[in-house]
């Protein structure tokens, strides 16, 4: 399926307009528009020597490992998105000051043919010992412990992931 952009300038209806996916540009109203990076947070939550993924019940990247985690609302800080995200798909309670940031990278997230630019944030959280998971079923399709050692890179959909996954396991 082919790419969808703008046709129309939102403003004043003009065809004349120019999109570089970064900035939108109407050449007869000049209304500009950015589309800048979206904040996303993932978090490794970690077990002994387990780190748990989730497989993915929805595209992009269906059936493929992820972390818990997802876009940042307005207004929200990323470590409150961290808990809000773990409160949605896992049921989890976890303290704002348990979640300690490890490092960013960039991601490319394409939804309904629409990229769109992440910079994720990747954090660290101890799993909460006799909580009990309950999986939010319209994103995720189970949940999977993996032993550091044992962990596929190739099957963590995401890049931005994989990479942070790589540098978790490479600085223990
Ligand atoms: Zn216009």
């Amino acid at each position: 399926m082919e790419n969808k952009s703008f046709n129309f300038c939102p403003n004043c209806a003009s065809k004349n307009i120019s999109f570089d996916f970064r900035r939108f540009t109407c050449n007869d109203c000049e209304m500009v528009y950015y589309q800048n990076v979206a904040t996303a947070t993932a978090v490794i939550l970690r077990k002994d020597d387990e780190i748990l993924f989730t497989i993915r019940n929805r595209e992009p990247q269906k059936g493929k490992l992820d972390l818990p985690g997802g876009f940042t609302d307005p207004d929200e800080t990323a470590e409150k998105s961290c808990q809000r995200e773990l409160k949605e798909e896992l049921n989890l309670d976890i303290p704002l000051e348990n979640f300690k940031y490890l490092l960013s990278q960039p991601n490319n997230y394409e939804y309904k043919t629409i990229p769109y630019k992440t910079c994720d944030l990747i954090y660290e959280a101890t799993f909460p010992i006799g909580t009990e998971l309950v999986i939010e079923e319209d994103e995720i399709e189970a949940v999977k412990w993996i032993k550091i050692n044992e962990i596929n890179l190739n099957e963590i959909g995401f890049v931005s992931l994989r990479k942070a996954v790589e540098y978790y396991i490479n600085n223990q």
